[in-house]
């Protein structure tokens, strides 16, 4: 089945797939954002696996459980902190999204959700964050034929405007 990468809007902590993707924090013991929206749905187990996990590096990516999320995972991914991009930002954007998609293959996931990894608190153009995320899917296709869906999801209209435009550019979905 050939992969599909789909853009829509809502929320990611309603989504029953293999896989949702938290924009998290190097403690991974909860933040605000989406990170805060996935620890309040999952429950207090996923705090208990995650403060076992040790951290998580920016640009890496660590997978527990979903505990109560319709999701059967979670894959905690640090994006890095937008600090005008001169700083190494857009390669540790990109290795997020690589380092989630490797950690979803080496699982056997065939579907997986991203939210808009550092273009909230962590300041990361959208538009320019949208390329990365996109780009990145672009490169995993073929690679990971396991792999029947990637969902980028936007939690409002003007950001999905905004990935639907990048994906036009780019000759996606
Ligand atoms: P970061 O710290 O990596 O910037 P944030 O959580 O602040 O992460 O924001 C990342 C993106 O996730 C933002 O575009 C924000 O609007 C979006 N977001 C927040 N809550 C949700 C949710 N429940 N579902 C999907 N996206 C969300």
């Amino acid at each position: 089945m050939p992969t599909t990468i789909e853009i829509i809007q809502g929320d990611i902590t309603t989504l029953a797939v293999d896989a949702i993707v938290n924009a998290a924090n190097n403690t991974l013991l909860g933040g605000g954002g989406v990170d805060g929206a996935i620890h309040r749905a999952a429950g207090p187990q996923l705090l208990q696996e995650c403060a076992g996990l040790g951290g998580c590096e920016t640009g890496d990516a660590k997978i527990t459980g979903g505990y109560m999320l319709p999701a059967t995972h979670v894959i905690h991914t640090v994006g890095p902190v937008w600090h005008g991009g001169g700083q190494g930002e857009p390669e540790l954007l990109n290795s997020a999204y690589r380092r989630c998609f490797e950690v979803a293959h080496r699982h056997g996931l065939k579907s997986i959700a991203f939210p808009a990894i550092s273009a909230g608190v962590y300041g990361y153009p959208m538009r320019e964050a949208a390329v990365i995320a996109l780009e990145t899917a672009q490169t995993v296709i073929g690679l990971y034929p396991e792999l029947e869906r990637i969902i980028f999801v936007q939690f409002n209209a003007g950001a999905q405007q905004v990935y639907k435009e990048a994906a036009a550019r780019l000759g996606i979905a």
